[in-house]
């Protein structure tokens, strides 16, 4: 089962847990497909508007044993508020940048 690190929106905790990744990720289904059947090992946010500490907390869900990085789908497509991160692309660029090209990055999860 390949290890994945999720980072989420810091504007939706409130309302939503993230229960679908948790359950789409075992099965390796969804936007866990290109890893197959994945166990979460880490789940955190962005840190809040414009997503500055993405990076920081990308590298250290590789530290914790990610090997792929995935951004939920309340930040690419806007799950469940209806409106995706205006960060996203940067935000990506720049995790992607600072983990190399060893970690699978992964757009969104369901
Ligand atoms: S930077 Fe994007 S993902 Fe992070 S809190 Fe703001 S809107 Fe959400």
């Amino acid at each position: 089962m390949k290890k994945v690190g999720i980072i989420r929106c810091q504007q939706t905790e409130d309302i939503c847990p993230g229960t679908t990744d948790f359950k789409v990720a075992p099965m390796g289904e969804l936007g866990f497909e290109p890893v197959g059947p994945a166990e979460i090992i880490g789940f955190v946010s962005c840190g809040g508007c414009p997503g500055k500490r993405a990076v920081a907390r990308a590298k250290m869900l590789v530290d914790r044993g990610a090997e792929a990085v995935a951004f939920a789908s309340c930040i690419s497509l806007g799950k469940p508020l209806g409106m995706v991160c205006p960060h996203f692309e940067l935000m990506k660029e720049a995790v992607a940048k600072k983990l190399g090209t060893d970690i699978q990055i992964l757009d969104y999860t369901h």
